[in-house]
């Protein structure tokens, strides 16, 4: 469908018209009604505002997107799911060693589409969810990565091995190839992008909002640009890494016209996508007026240190673009007149009024780094998509108490209604059991190593990054021994991939993997057990599950963190550094705050990890948590009076704020400033 049709409907007829071998691959999972088992009708009104230029429209770029079809927007198939695109076994090291050995952690499910690598992608897709239930008119662009990030494997309990990972975009349910062919110059020649579709509905189906991927994974492209949408993250120069950031930019920009959409407003979600800003200008008529890409760019900044952010050299750069996109590329993205670098985070802040933190946190710490722009940095806290992440024991306890809570699932913000239960005994101790109904349904999972419901069980699970500091609650084990003894047992899961070219993560995993050795002798009173290849089902299973979701980054360097957001909607309590979003919740009760606080307008070092003292105020903190556990439950025996049920109501009633429906309206009224139409 051209512009020019703007105003015309958009029919089924358009629909699949556009559809790359509709009749051959996909006519059996798409039709007049249906789309893979859900409503099409979703489908076509968000298409159609997208071409209506009566209606503004956003287009949303990011690197990656963690959408977790596994466990929400789970589109169906009429035929088998294929072999690729399922779940894998899983590995597990553990102090109980001889389980390693003979079992696996089995699940056979929908593999989650694999285009993320962390938390940015995670929060991407949320966002778009929280788009859909909330209505607005946006489309998400993204690349559709061939080989995903990458598979982990503990290769002979020695640590990380990362493993190419297969997947097949052409059986994928819900996802589907356009006709459409972008394509555009490099200095090695033109490079052709498929536009394939995917889309997002709202928890109750009623809207959807479509996402554009591109794959270079083309005939028509020689043979090593086929390769570039391979592998999220795994580029191992310079001219990798910016040709990958131009398809993005330059590439969606392309995409949405060859589309025909009518598009307000430009959203980088990190400054991946700063390249998109280069094409608006070509597009430009009047080259001496750049109100249209300054009053349009929106930019939100999720890096919280200058080392993290994309720069390249300018030769580099004048590898991969032609020179008029190059000149552009120095005018627009150059930290200072005297630089010889094109810098990505520079190029967006130079050209977008409207920018924004991921927490308030990361706010201070943002304007400490570019003292230029500090008035137009604004902070708008992350949120993770409530509907999601909260578990389908906490669904039905929400529902049975929503003539109090209120409709939770339309508006999560309601959620703060849980307060007024607080004296309830019979809605604590519901609460109690649903947060039971979890752990057991986690520890069922990997029952081989015989956990215990009634045992304190503490989790870390995310990146693994040297400044989260993965293994810092087994950094003095004789500690953890003490606490075991005197206060009763404890059972620790872990869970997280290293990025494959850092070093350090690998020594960290290393690390992790000594210190659960050393504790084979005690797993009567100390289970451990590090779960392969964590991911979003993983991350939804043990953010729900566990008693105590562990948090501890060196401050300030993580910009909000939303692991945390997921495990309160579920009642899990926090023990956590004072950090991203968690200080917004500082004085909530949600949990156990320990260890530095970062202070002033010194930064510090990464490096400077104060493993040993911030490892003590963990110890602390524990065995307070410890003692306030085993005065709720032991020996099978449940006290919902103590404290511990005030601090997961307390939790619960957080999460009305820390949510990406409460954060997209922010979007809105802080950055895109649209109408929606519902
Ligand atoms: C939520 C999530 C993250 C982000 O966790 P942080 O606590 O923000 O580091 C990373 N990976 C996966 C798989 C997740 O589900």
């Amino acid at each position: 469908m051209s512009g020019s049709q703007n105003e015309k409907s958009f029919s089924y007829e358009d629909f699949v018209g556009g559809i790359e071998s509709f009749q051959e691959k996909y006519q059996n999972e798409i039709n007049e009604k249906e789309y893979f088992g859900f409503p099409l009708k979703p489908i076509l009104a968000a298409e159609e505002r997208l071409y209506r230029k009566s209606i503004p429209s956003i287009a949303y770029f990011s690197m990656e997107y963690g959408l977790a079809p596994s466990i929400y927007n789970s589109f169906q198939l009429k035929k088998p799911l294929s072999e690729q695109n399922k779940f894998y076994q899983h590995e597990v090291f553990s102090n109980h060693w001889l389980c390693d050995y003979i079992f696996r952690v089995e699940i056979n499910k929908l593999l989650d589409i694999p285009i993320y690598g962390g938390g940015l992608g995670v929060l991407a897709g949320d966002t778009l969810k929280s788009v859909a239930d909330l209505g607005f008119s946006l489309v998400g662009i993204g690349i559709l990565w061939g080989k995903g990030y990458f598979k982990q494997n503990f290769w002979y309990k020695h640590g990380q091995v990362p493993e190419e990972l297969q997947w097949d975009p052409w059986t994928y349910p819900g996802l589907i190839p356009l006709k459409n062919i972008v394509t555009f110059n490099t200095k090695e020649g033109p490079i052709y992008l498929r536009v394939w579709k995917y889309y997002v509905y709202s928890f109750d189906k009623k809207q959807a909002m479509p996402l554009i991927l591109l794959d270079s994974n083309l005939p028509q492209n020689k043979e090593y640009f086929r390769q570039l949408t391979g592998q999220l993250y795994r580029s191992d120069n310079a001219w990798w890494k910016i040709i990958q950031r131009t398809i993005l930019g330059i590439g969606g920009m392309k995409s949405l016209d060859s589309l025909g959409y009518s598009i307000d407003r430009y959203h980088l979600n990190e400054g991946h996508a700063a390249f998109a800003i280069l094409e608006k200008y070509m597009q430009l008529s009047d080259k001496n007026n750049l109100e249209p890409i300054r009053n349009n760019f929106i930019f939100t900044c999720h890096t919280p240190v200058a080392a993290g952010h994309d720069r390249f050299a300018i030769s580099d750069v004048a590898n991969v673009l032609e020179p008029h996109y190059v000149q552009a590329a120095e005018m627009f993205g150059k930290e200072s007149y005297q630089s010889g670098e094109i810098n990505l985070t520079y190029m967006a802040l130079n050209n977008c009024n409207k920018v924004n933190a991921v927490a308030q946190k990361h706010g201070e710490v943002m304007r400490i780094q570019f003292p230029g722009y500090a008035q137009k940095i604004q902070a708008i806290t992350n949120g993770v998509h409530a509907y999601t992440w909260s578990s389908d024991s906490f669904q039905k306890l929400f529902d049975k108490y929503k003539a109090s809570i209120g409709d939770w699932d339309k508006n999560p913000c309601c959620l703060e209604n849980v307060r007024k239960l607080s004296k309830d005994a019979q809605f604590r101790k519901d609460l109690f059991d649903a947060h039971q109904v979890n752990k057991r349904n986690l520890l069922s999972l990997i029952r081989r190593w015989q956990l215990r419901d009634d045992v304190f069980t503490i989790c870390w699970a995310r990146r693994i990054a040297n400044y989260k500091r993965p293994a810092l609650v087994l950094h003095k084990i004789e500690h953890l021994i003490e606490l075991a003894r005197e206060v009763g047992p404890i059972q620790i899961i872990m869970a997280g991939k290293a990025h494959p070219n850092d070093n350090i993560g690998g020594v960290r995993i290393d690390e992790i993997f000594d210190q659960i050795d050393k504790l084979n002798h005690y797993k009567e009173i100390i289970r451990v057990l590090i779960l392969e290849n964590y991911d979003t089902y993983f991350g939804k299973l043990l953010t729900n599950s566990v008693d105590v979701w562990l948090n501890n980054p060196l401050p300030p360097f993580e910009a909000s963190g939303t692991s945390g957001m997921k495990a309160i909607i579920n009642g899990v309590l926090q023990m956590t550094t004072s950090d991203g979003w968690v200080v917004e919740a500082e004085n909530d009760d949600i949990g156990w705050i320990f260890g530095y606080r970062h202070q002033g307008t010194d930064i510090g070092s990464e490096s400077d990890l104060r493993l040993d003292e911030d490892s003590d105020a963990l110890y602390d903190v524990l065995e307070q948590a410890m003692r306030l556990y085993y005065q709720t439950i032991k020996n099978g025996r449940i006290n919902c009076e103590t404290a511990w049920i005030d601090k997961m109501i307390n939790c619960i009633a957080k999460s009305a704020f820390f949510n990406t429906h409460r954060m997209v309206e922010e979007y809105n009224a802080k950055m895109w400033q649209t109408a929606r139409e519902r």
